[in-house]
Formats: structure tokens, sequence, C-alpha cells
């Protein structure tokens, strides 16, 4: 008898074959480990596994792209000629050192210019970088709240803006808080307005329930193909 586990190969990539107890075949790709695995009901033939995996293999690569793609990513140093980006516009970085508190501005010419002292670390100038966030972040932020609170009928009591790892926003509703990522400042605004939406909804509905949704279909329409864009997954918990 054949063991329960084998591999097949679909245009160059491994997968890994196991038969079990399931119902219906799965594929499921591991992304941090690029590794690719099939799981089959024991009654089904190697050769519909096979078919079922070229099927599903377009899907497998896409998954495995966007691994590569986001791990190829160097972590970025904060020197001279490294683009940063501000509401979804890319920035060419303008390093300058000088013996002067550090600060940061835009140009005029389409680059950032960050002032540092000489021989500044990278833990440092990449702190410098995320208070500039932040200060872009605080100057939109209000009139977006002052825009969606009489439409939504609800009032903010407090917001702020946070660096956040696996989250664009949060929302205390007993608070009346709700805190926004850091990193949307590198996103185009309309991320920002529908995070901040998400978040003012919460206000009325704590849950991520259909009246939750059917409020955010109320308030912005158009917010699904903003969440597709943003990646997000999160919200359809
Ligand atoms: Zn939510």
């Amino acid at each position: 008898m054949r063991s329960k586990k084998h591999h097949i190969d679909i245009d160059g990539i491994p997968i890994e074959v196991t038969r079990k107890r399931v119902k219906h075949l799965r594929i499921v790709v591991y992304r941090s480990s690029g590794f690719v695995r099939i799981s089959s009901p024991k009654r089904v033939s190697d050769r519909e596994i096979y078919r079922f995996a070229e099927s599903k293999i377009d899907w497998v690569k896409k998954h495995l792209q966007k691994k590569s793609s986001s791990d190829s990513l160097p972590a970025p140093k904060f020197t001279d000629g490294e683009t940063h980006y501000l509401w979804g516009e890319p920035y060419r970085l303008r390093v300058k050192e000088e013996n002067a508190a550090p600060q940061v501005c835009l140009n005029g010419s389409g680059e950032i210019n960050m002032f540092i002292r000489p021989k500044t670390a990278v833990e440092k100038r990449e702190k410098v970088m995320r208070e500039w966030y932040r200060a872009k972040m605080k100057q939109e932020i209000p009139a977006l709240i002052e825009k969606w609170e009489p439409v939504m009928g609800v009032t903010v009591k407090e917001w702020g803006v946070k660096k956040m790892k696996t989250r664009w926003g949060t929302c205390n509703v007993r608070a009346g808080r709700i805190w926004l990522s850091l990193h949307l400042a590198k996103r185009d605004p309309e991320f920002l307005e529908y995070i901040v939406v998400h978040e003012m909804t919460h206000l009325l509905e704590r849950l991520h329930s259909r009246r939750f949704y059917g409020l955010m279909d109320q308030f912005l329409p158009g917010w699904r193909e903003t969440d597709k864009k943003l990646g997000g997954k999160h919200w359809k918990k």
C-alpha cells in the first residue's frame, strides 16, 4: 500500500499530498515557508488530485509571489536616495546632516528632506520619520472626523495615531476613542478615510455583524473595493 504522504510537482512547484479523513480536497499555501500542501480524502485518485492541483496552480503562484515580494523588500535604512511614501505618492529621500534638531519636510521637488545630526543611527532616523508621519496624520484626521460625525450621528471623544503591526485601526467603544495606524500616512488618503469610517461605525455597532456591514454600505458604498485594495480581510472576520 502506498504511504499516506507523497509529493507531486506542478510547474516546478513541489506539493505535498496527504490522504486523510477529510471530506473535500483542500490546498493550503504556507506563505512564510513557501510550503504547499494538499489534503485529500482517501478515496480520491492520484489523477484527480493532480488535476485539482493544476486547477489551483495560478492561485498558488500568486500566493507564493506575495510572500517573496514582501520578503524581498529590504528594511529601509533612511539613507539618501531611498524611496518613501506619503499619501500613496513616492518621494525620494534626501538626507542632510547638520548639527540642529532633526526635521523632516517636503522640499517641493518631489523629495523628502530629512535633516539629522551626523552619524545618526538608523533607529533614530526611523523615529524621526515616524514622528513626521504622525504629524501628517494629525493634520488630516480632525477634518475627517468632523465630516463624518454629523453624517453618522456619533461623537468621537478621543483619537490617536499609533504604530500598529497588524491592524489599520481600533476602537474603544465605551471610551468613544479610535486609534489609527501610523502606516496609513503612506497610503492613498482614501484608506485613511475608510478606516476612520470603519472605526467610527463601531461606535454604532461594536461587532463586525451584518448590521455593521449594512451601516458601512450606507456610509461608504464603495468600501469593499477599498478594503480589497488595502489587502483587508481583517474586517471580514
Ligand atoms: Zn472593526
